[in-house]
């Protein structure tokens, strides 16, 4: 099976460059490097089945599709994880994270009728929003401000869902998307600003944990390998087709016990910076409701927040020595 994966130098991204080529598919990796990193593909570039392309998805037009035909054959699956994802980085690069969920989700669309690929969209589960229903079942329509601090990831994801769609009733195409709660793992850009990376590179060089807003509102954090398994899934299944499918872990907790357990598997004493307030519209509560995936991947997460810690810790130490100077 041939596979292109946009994104493919980010965190999620890049693990999923890995999962194919072991399954012994040919991928081809695109990214723009706007928040991802070469580094993360190391091991894939060692790999004869792996290409990459430096290409900005939403320039990906119809000689790309041709170049990309010609010198890598025509793929049969798309999955579409180009799009910055740490609210740090979508505030910095607004427009592109617009550009990359609208004009880059019709580009790859169009490559999907093009080449007769099958679909996957990575959504998000901001596209609930701040919600008043609990925990989300994919039914939810969210409950979302059209023009705060987020909206240029929370409003352009859920057009992407609603372009995905439309475009599947017009055309025809083989599509699904995924709604993915917070994952965590190793290769997160230490300094992208998400809670893991900031909490476990705090606790990495013996600085207060930074909890914003008291640390009461909740998350539900899903390791990097069941993500990765559960969009594998996701992406074979026929039964997926066409559907909407929330893939998390339904552990919540708040973001205080998490700076405890972060402190606890990192061995230092629980020392807090909670001079930050809450950010505007951060969401109070987010948990999945994966019955859904349950029942039609037969998919449930298998790591359990202390395993999925130890191996980031690792991997952030690995990464912070390399880096200190
Ligand atoms: P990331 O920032 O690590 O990776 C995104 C990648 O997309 C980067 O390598 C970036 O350079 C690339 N990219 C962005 N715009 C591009 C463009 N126009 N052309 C080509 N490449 C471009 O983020 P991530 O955490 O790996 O997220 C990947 C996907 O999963 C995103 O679509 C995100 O919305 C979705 N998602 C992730 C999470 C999570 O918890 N990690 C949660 C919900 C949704
Ligand atoms: N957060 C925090 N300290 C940090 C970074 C984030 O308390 O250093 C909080 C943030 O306010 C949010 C939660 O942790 O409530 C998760 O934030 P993240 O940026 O990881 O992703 P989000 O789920 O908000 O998209």
């Amino acid at each position: 099976m041939k596979v292109l994966i946009t994104g493919a130098a980010g965190f999620v991204g890049s693990h999923l460059v890995d999962a194919y080529l072991s399954d012994g598919c040919d991928v081809l990796g695109i990214d723009n490097f706007i928040t991802g990193d070469i580094s993360n593909l190391r091991d894939a570039r060692e790999n004869p089945r792996f290409a990459f392309r430096e290409l900005d998805v939403t320039k990906m037009d119809e000689r790309s599709l041709a170049d990309i035909a010609e010198s890598f054959g025509t793929p049969d699956l798309i999955l579409h994880f180009a799009s910055p994802a740490s609210p740090i980085d979508y505030a910095q690069r607004p427009l592109e994270t617009m550009r990359v969920n609208s004009l880059g989700t019709e580009n790859c669309c169009q490559a999907a009728l093009a080449w007769g690929a099958r679909l996957l969209l990575a959504s998000t589960s901001e596209c609930y929003g701040d919600p008043l229903v609990h925990p989300q079942p994919e039914s939810y329509w969210g409950n979302v401000n059209p023009v705060g601090p987020r909206s240029c990831y929370d409003e352009s994801k859920r057009y992407a869902e609603a372009f995905v769609t439309t475009f599947t009733n017009v055309h025809g195409i083989d599509s699904r998307i995924i709604r993915i709660f917070n994952t965590y793992g190793p290769r997160m850009r230490v300094d992208d600003g998400r809670v893991v990376p900031n909490f476990v590179g705090q606790a990495l060089r013996g600085e207060p944990l930074t909890v914003y807003g008291g640390g009461m509102q909740t998350r539900s954090f899903c390791y990097v390998s069941d993500l990765v398994d559960g969009i594998r899934a996701c992406a074979a299944s026929d039964e997926t087709r066409g559907r909407i499918v929330n893939l998390g872990n339904p552990e919540e907790r708040t973001i205080r016990q998490f700076a405890e357990i972060v402190c606890e598997i990192a061995g230092v004493p629980l020392d807090v910076d909670d001079a930050t307030p809450m950010p505007v519209d951060d969401p109070g509560r987010r948990c999945p409701d994966i019955s859904r995936a349950k029942a039609l991947l037969g998919w449930s997460p298998k790591v359990d927040i202390r395993t999925g810690l130890r191996a980031t810790l690792l991997d952030f130490s690995a990464r912070l020595t390399v880096t200190t100077p």
